[in-house]
């Protein structure tokens, strides 16, 4: 789960972490109200979505010339400008593919000098099953290209989790930045306050970008991205609160409600499977066989007819599935109840794409027989590999 600026800059400065002062906004009238209560002379008028590389971003409804989602404002009537020109309007950015996301909400902030800035973040190292400091001097551009260009720029830093954070982490984060002095001691502090949020969080990653050192050298937060482990959400229902539904697909909050994980991609071929690890394979042999999955879609061990219903669904609200793969193994759920529930969804949906299902284990036949018989254009398949070419095949057929 992923929040948007001002709440990860709220819930940082908790912890102690360096941010400038700032106020969400909802409307161009409480931009204002906000910049009135901030120090100036200098405001920024930031975007809220869930996504980042807002600055170089672009607005659907404005010329090409305008302006990005971050504006640095110095009165009111360019503080005015910039709300007006970003709320309700649609901003693209590298990150949020071409579709954009509409901007609903504003962070009005403290301006500050910049000096110099760093990249710096948390996340879990697989490799490693640890918290690890990812920190590099060439801040506030786009870290892929620095990771792709100037690998030897990125430093990573594990803590060992039976230590936790010590000091040493804090003194290795400040050279990797090549700070010293005062600014390395600051450096040092503003890690020991990002892992205490990271652990009290149960964060997933934060990553500030930039953390910049200020005209009066001062290191201080200017952007953060953080988002939360979904598995430890449990425990954390003040931040559970912070989730924005319209930042999220909505097919996937409908996913959500049945207990399946959902996840919207670009193909055409709207796959439904059980199990993570079938679902992938699924996935990749759809490729192999030259077309693309519309989603991931996992029913998991015990699906019932409910859930298989909501999935066939929220695979078809998508206008861009062509055809639907059904590959499901039957161990906990027996073949034949899950051949019944997929005919009885597939009758309530209407099914308008052709459908390929491959059924293995306890009772298969059984479940053929039923999907034979049913009286529906069900396509059966033996299996993974005479699925694949099915399901494209068919596809192709009623293009
Ligand atoms: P992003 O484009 O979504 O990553 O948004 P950021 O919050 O990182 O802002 C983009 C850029 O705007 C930063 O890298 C800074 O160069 C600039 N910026 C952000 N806040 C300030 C500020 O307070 N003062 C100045 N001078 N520049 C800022
Ligand atoms: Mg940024």
């Amino acid at each position: 789960m992923n929040i948007h600026e001002y709440q990860a800059k709220e819930l940082l400065a908790k912890f102690g972490v360096p941010v400038p002062a700032g106020y969400a906004a909802m409307s161009v009238e409480e931009a204002v109200e906000a910049m009135g209560k901030l120090p100036g002379p200098l405001y920024v008028v930031k975007a809220q979505i869930h996504a980042g590389g807002r600055g170089k971003g672009k607005f659907k409804e404005l010329p090409p010339e305008a302006k990005g989602g971050v504006r640095l404002a110095k009165t009111e009537q360019e503080v005015r400008e910039a709300a007006h020109e970003m709320l309700g309007n649609t901003l693209v950015t590298v990150q949020t593919g071409d579709a954009g996301k509409q901007v609903q909400r504003l962070y009005v902030t403290d301006g500050v000098d910049i000096e110099k800035e760093f990249y710096l973040a948390l996340l879990v190292d697989r490799a490693t099953g640890r918290v690890a400091f990812v920190a590099s001097t060439e801040g506030g551009m786009d870290i892929e290209e620095v990771a792709h260009s100037t690998p030897e720029k990125i430093h990573t830093i594990d803590v060992d989790p039976a230590t936790g954070f010590m000091p040493h982490h804090g003194r290795a984060v400040a050279a990797a930045l090549e700070l010293d002095g005062d600014l390395a001691k600051q450096a040092q502090k503003v890690a020991s306050t990002l892992y205490a949020a990271f652990l009290g969080t149960d964060a997933a990653q934060i990553e500030i970008n930039p953390l910049a050192i200020t005209g009066d050298k001062q290191l201080m937060v200017l952007d953060a991205k953080v988002g939360f482990d979904s598995n430890a959400m449990f425990r954390h229902k003040d931040l559970a609160e912070l989730r924005d539904l319209t930042e999220e697909d909505p097919a996937e909050i409908e996913a959500s409600k049945y207990d399946l994980a959902y996840i919207k991609l670009d193909g055409d071929i709207g796959c439904m499977v059980n199990g993570a690890g079938l679902a992938m394979a699924t996935m990749d042999i759809i490729k192999l066989n030259g077309m693309f999955p519309a989603n991931f879609l996992d029913v998991g061990g015990g699906a019932n007819t409910e859930k298989v219903t909501a999935a066939f669904k929220i695979i078809l609200s998508d206008p861009a599935v062509k055809g639907i793969l059904v590959n499901i193994f039957g161990g906990i759920m027996k073949c034949d109840v899950i051949a019944e529930g997929i005919i009885a969804a597939a009758k309530e949906v209407n099914l308008s794409v052709p459908l390929v299902v491959r059924l293995e284990g306890t009772n298969v036949q059984q479940g053929k027989d039923i999907l034979a018989n049913s009286g529906l254009p069900i396509v059966p398949a033996n299996d993974l590999g005479d699925a694949a070419q099915k399901i494209v095949a068919e596809v192709q057929k009623a293009a």
